[in-house]
């Protein structure tokens, strides 16, 4: 039956797959929620390059705390961890999300096929 090919094959990859994530998902001790973001600011002082150009970067974290957006200055000696925590961060979070949705998606496929086997059961004992 080719459902019954289509929805095992699918069901092994996603199997797989979640070994996989399973095996690489660590929590980070460090990680850190949200983006980095980069903006120019000009600072006011009259004879201050910035004043025409296109102004002083300036780093921040914006992330959210309780549904609330926070933006947090991050000097420039910090970009470089602040950037690593931050990858850190989203890389667990996208894998946990992936390990969830394959979780649901494997659900549907042994419910179905669960289904799938007590109708031919009982068309078994119907003959
Ligand atoms: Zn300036």
């Amino acid at each position: 039956m080719v459902t019954r090919t289509n929805a095992d094959s699918e069901r092994r990859e996603l199997q797989t797959r979640r070994r996989q994530l399973l095996a690489a998902l660590k929590l980070p001790p460090e990680g850190l929620p949200g983006s980095l973001t980069l903006s120019r600011r000009r600072c006011g002082t009259r004879t201050c390059h910035c004043q025409e150009g296109e102004g002083h970067p300036s780093w921040a974290l914006t992330y959210m705390v309780d549904g609330r957006k926070r933006v947090e200055h991050v000097p420039h000696e910090d970009v470089e961890d602040v950037r690593r925590r931050v990858e850190e961060g989203n890389a667990f979070k996208s894998g946990l999300a992936e390990l969830m949705a394959i979780n649901a998606r494997l659900m549907v496929l042994e419910r179905r096929e669960r289904k799938l086997r007590l109708a031919r059961a009982r068309k078994q004992e119907e003959r």
